[in-house]
């Protein structure tokens, strides 16, 4: 008889919900280390279920799936922020371990809470979300403030890469933006000056032990990330420090036991605000494929089978950009569709270039990512820009 609370070796199962590219590298570091995977998602095609031992093609609420999976895997974690927390809960009721389980992935699911949870522990990690407010009938519009105002109107739950948001200028603009985005709950937030942008991955095992991995700077467009660089250029030793402290804090209030990122504002007035939490392995991390010792989905395969975390130090300074559907493109005719030049891409020496097994291209879907491995974050800064001319990235962007 096997202990329940024990470590899993392999080859035993470990399971994931959600089948996307977090998904896929999951099952990768798991393959490394002798598990086996099954995977959950109703896409046939879905990048994680492609190269799993099990997929299982079903919705997030299928009974029988479920019942399956449970039989199949004593851990399951999540790759994507909306699973729904019955789902969770249903795999723990038999028995399963599933990591994070759904009070912190409620919270996270919700922009609503999420802020209330940053602000109910703002004593003890003196990092605030930027101004808020909440909009859930018509009656909260009158009570916004002026100030507020230039603002982001932004959906409670199920936004992600910039959708369900709208920015707004005045309080005029207030309800016909509520109302386009279907006068769902909403939180309105100060528009604000942003310096820079840093993500922290943090893991923590269910004894407890936590880390952090190397915090990332990075560059969105159009809402989407873009660019990571590691280390971040624009840190300094007394940020490191204030979000090491902070990001410790939010994990153990979270009760939090899995991967996950934490988003985070510097103003141009030197402000630090907390953004928003990712309830698992997060695009900002992909770099960590290959310049970590450990990766971000090793530690998710090491916390799920209940093994010592490992070492997540940086052995390389890194810049991972990210491939959108847009560069498949033909530039005079975007219906057209041409494969990217990967020969020249392939051929630069600090490129390492990852492809999700996606075969639709779409304007704004991620497809891939190359993480430039170089002797200063200047030098590989330099090749993914090179690679964007390469690859003839749209220059239309903001
Ligand atoms: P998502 O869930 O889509 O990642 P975010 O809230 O993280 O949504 O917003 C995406 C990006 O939009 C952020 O990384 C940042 O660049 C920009 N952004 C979001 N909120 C604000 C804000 N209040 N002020 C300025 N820029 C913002
Ligand atoms: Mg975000």
């Amino acid at each position: 008889m096997l202990d329940q609370d024990g470590p899993l070796y392999p080859p035993s199962f470990l399971g994931i919900l959600g089948g996307g590219q977090l998904g896929r590298f999951f099952v990768q570091a798991a393959q490394d280390l002798g598990y086996q995977v099954c995977v959950l998602d109703p896409d046939p095609h879905s990048p994680a279920g492609q190269i799993a031992q099990m997929h299982l093609q079903a919705n997030y609420e299928d009974r029988e799936a479920l019942l399956t999976m449970a039989r199949q895997c004593r851990a399951i974690s999540t790759e994507f922020e909306n699973v729904p927390a019955k789902t969770i809960d249903f795999l723990i009721a038999q028995g399963v371990f599933v990591a994070p389980d759904s009070f912190a992935v409620s919270i996270a699911q919700n922009r609503i809470k999420e802020k209330q949870f940053f602000q109910n522990i703002l004593a003890k990690t003196a990092i605030g979300p930027v101004h808020y407010c909440v909009i859930e009938q018509e009656a909260d519009i009158t009570q916004v403030p002026k100030e507020i105002f230039p603002a982001i109107l932004k959906t409670s739950q199920l936004g992600y890469d910039g959708k369900g948001q709208q920015t707004v200028h005045h309080l005029a603009g207030l309800l016909p933006a509520w109302t386009s985005l279907g006068k769902v709950p909403c939180v309105l937030e100060k528009k604000v000056d942003l310096d820079f942008e840093l993500s922290a991955m943090i893991v923590r095992g269910a004894d407890d032990e936590v880390q952090l991995m190397p915090i990332a700077q990075n560059i969105h467009q159009n809402g989407i990330l873009h660019l990571s660089m590691v280390p971040a250029p624009n840190m300094t030793q007394s940020i490191n420090d204030h979000i090491q402290r902070a990001a410790k804090v939010m994990i153990r209030e979270l009760h939090y036991v899995g991967v996950m990122c934490i988003e985070f504002f510097i103003l141009k007035d030197g402000t630090m605000c907390v953004n928003e939490i990712a309830p698992r392995p997060h695009n900002s991390g992909h770099h960590s494929l290959d310049s970590c010792l450990t990766s971000q989905f090793e530690q998710q395969v090491r916390v799920l089978a209940k093994l010592p975390l490992g070492n997540s130090k940086l052995m390389s300074p890194v810049v991972m950009l990210n491939l959108l559907g847009d560069i498949w493109a033909n530039s005079k005719n975007i219906d057209i569709k041409m494969s990217p030049n990967w020969q020249k891409i392939l051929a630069m020496p600090s490129a390492k270039l990852h492809l999700y097994g996606k075969s639709e291209p779409k304007v704004g879907r991620k497809m891939g990512h190359i993480n430039f491995l170089d002797e200063s974050v200047g030098h590989a800064l330099k090749s993914a820009y090179q690679a964007m001319e390469i690859l003839e990235f749209p220059t239309d962007k903001e």
